[in-house]
């Protein structure tokens, strides 16, 4: 159990997302309420039974005026939710059990639970409502212990939140304008909290150790760019830090233009996007189109599958944003820590070795034909060239069912993820099917290294520099080459300036990342030419280790003839 009180040293580490930087208050996740002790209750039945009332009435008036806040969609789940706590039935059986003696906290725990095994026996609908059930429950019970409710914390001002870690729905939720950072103790910095930090530009350092031993309430400074918190700083410190935050927000923006390197090789800048919202950002900011689209990030709340029609609406609003532009989408990848409710249904021991990505997707063959459907319809509608791909393929027979399905309903450019090694080596028989490959080096890396990107612990082997990792890259990279099939990377590891160009000398013909690393990995991409890029390439190769690769390219860049032009 993380102590309140702060005994951290001076200074956190751990993987930093962005190179931002942000100065504010701790506030803490709460942990997740342990189940209340079923010992007998001392008071009256009358008394457990009004403060069971009024906790069940202050929920659920607290949820509502959360849904009047939030508006659209989350308002609609939050007035169900609230309705959850107003019902009758479950009323009467909270005063059964204060009848038998139990507390208010344990009745109201243990009627929940009931109505919760009962949903869940019904199935479909009515089950998948058993998460938003267990949610009411624990916050009417925490409203009785007068603890913080489980959930993202909304204090009345702007806090750095400090959490073991986020589920990515609790995330992509984050209101920008109170979170100025995110510090969590677990996650690597490919895990998708990590990446939807980056999307929505949220300075973050994720996998620092001793991140919940941060006490509530106290200062810290995050430094992303590098991977530091920095515990009760001084008045100096802070004064520095804020100076720092106005020259950057006073800088002016870097001019933008086409990727290229310095012979002017073309190399097309892409945005990961995770919904078409972020689209006039990503234009503003230069990107050339979209590399990977990650629809799963637009259904994370869903609880049944997304219908035709609403699924063609959202697409056509993204591929309406790049006119003449080539957009990549994904199809769904769920599973892992990414689950859709309709996607996801039974436990696995190893979800990241399961049915994740287009495995889940054969699994339940109509979401699949509902999801490319909605993409021709929204493709007919616009004038972007949209390019469709496949996530987690690790078969020449995978790629061959994709790509077929994907043309029988209708879509012209198909492609797959190269995110499982066995992909990666047999990428000629891959690239000889489909029409490009787009390669995931976060679960490249993850895979190849057998390291959980979700896990701190073995956050170390998740570096996208490791020459193994580069290895495959380059496999891919050759068989694109020799198909004249185009291969691009949409993993983290296209956001790391240096290794941008490195993968470009394996062969890499794009580079897709969050928008804001777009500026960094142009104007390093401008200083060499493709002779040198395959130099460092070789370079990379040539190492034992991530660290050793990073290094020796680093080296070698600073021997590299300056290019001046011609
Ligand atoms: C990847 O694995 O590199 C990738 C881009 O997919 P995701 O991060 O969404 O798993
Ligand atoms: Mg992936």
């Amino acid at each position: 159990m993380p102590s309140n009180s702060s005994t951290v040293t001076h200074t956190l580490s751990g993987a930093g997302i962005g190179r931002g930087l942000a100065v504010g208050r701790v506030v803490r996740m709460p942990e997740p309420l342990p189940e209340p002790a079923s010992t007998p209750s001392t008071l009256s039945v009358e008394a457990e039974l009004s403060r069971a009332s009024a906790a069940l009435a202050a929920t659920a008036a607290d949820i509502r005026e959360r849904g009047t806040r939030a508006g659209g969609t989350a308002h609609d789940v939050l007035e169900a939710q609230a309705f959850m706590a107003e019902d009758p039935t479950l009323a009467d059986d909270v005063e059964t059990r204060l009848q038998g003696g139990l507390t208010a906290e344990r009745a109201v725990f243990e009627a929940f639970a009931s109505f919760r095994d009962l949903l869940v026996s019904m199935g479909g609908y009515m089950g998948e409502r058993a998460t938003d059930l267990d949610d009411v429950s624990q916050r009417v019970v925490a409203h009785l212990q007068g603890v913080a409710a489980p959930g993202i914390p909304d204090p009345d001002y702007a806090f750095v939140l400090v959490a073991r870690d986020l589920a990515p729905a609790d995330t992509a939720l984050l209101d920008l304008d109170k979170v100025l950072a995110l510090v969590t103790s677990d996650g690597g910095p490919t895990s998708h909290t990590a990446i939807l930090a980056r999307d929505k530009a949220i300075v973050a350092v994720v996998g620092a150790p001793d991140a919940l031993r941060l006490a509530e309430g106290e200062t810290v400074i995050v430094d992303a760019a590098a991977g530091t918190v920095t515990v009760a700083p001084s008045t100096d410190e802070i004064a520095a830090a804020e100076a720092d935050l106005a020259e950057r927000r006073a800088r002016p923006v870097a001019a933008l233009g086409a990727g290229a390197l310095a012979d002017g090789t073309a190399v097309a800048l892409l945005a990961n996007l995770g919904s078409a919202d972020a689209a006039a950002d990503a234009v503003a900011k230069g990107a050339e189109g979209v590399g990977l689209f990650r629809t799963e990030f637009l259904f994370l709340d869903a609880q049944t599958a997304p219908t035709v029609e609403a699924q063609q609406e959202q697409y056509t609003r993204l591929l309406a944003a790049f006119p003449g532009r080539k957009v990549v989408v994904r199809a769904l990848d769920a599973g892992a820590d990414k689950p859709l409710s309709f996607l996801n249904d039974s436990p696995e021991e190893n979800p990241a070795l399961g049915l994740r990505g287009l495995r889940a997707l054969r699994a339940n063959e109509q979401i699949l034909r509902d999801q490319l459907t909605a993409l021709a319809g929204a493709d007919a509608a616009t004038d972007a060239d949209l390019w469709v791909m496949a996530p987690m393929v690790s078969t020449v027979e995978e790629t061959r069912y994709f790509t077929g399905l994907g043309r029988e309903l209708g879509l012209q450019t198909l492609g797959v993820m190269v995110e499982v090694p066995s992909a990666a080596l047999l990428a000629d028989r891959i690239l000889a099917d489909a029409d490009f490959a787009s390669i995931g080096t976060n679960d490249l890396t993850q895979y190849t290294l057998a390291a959980d990107r979700l896990l701190g612990s073995v956050a170390a082997f998740q570096d996208p520099w490791h020459p193994a990792v580069l290895r495959l890259v380059g496999e891919v990279g050759r068989a694109g080459a020799s198909l004249g099939k185009p291969v691009g990377v949409c993993g983290e590891a296209a956001a790391d300036p240096l290794l941008a160009v490195v993968l470009v000398g394996l062969g890499v013909t794009s580079l897709s990342m969050s928008p804001a690393a777009l500026a960094d990995v142009r104007s390093e991409l401008s200083l060499y030419t493709l002779a040198q890029a395959k130099e460092f390439a070789d370079v990379a190769l040539a190492a034992n280790s991530a660290f050793e690769a990073r290094a020796a390219v680093l080296e070698a860049t600073t021997h590299a003839t300056p290019i001046t032009g011609s």
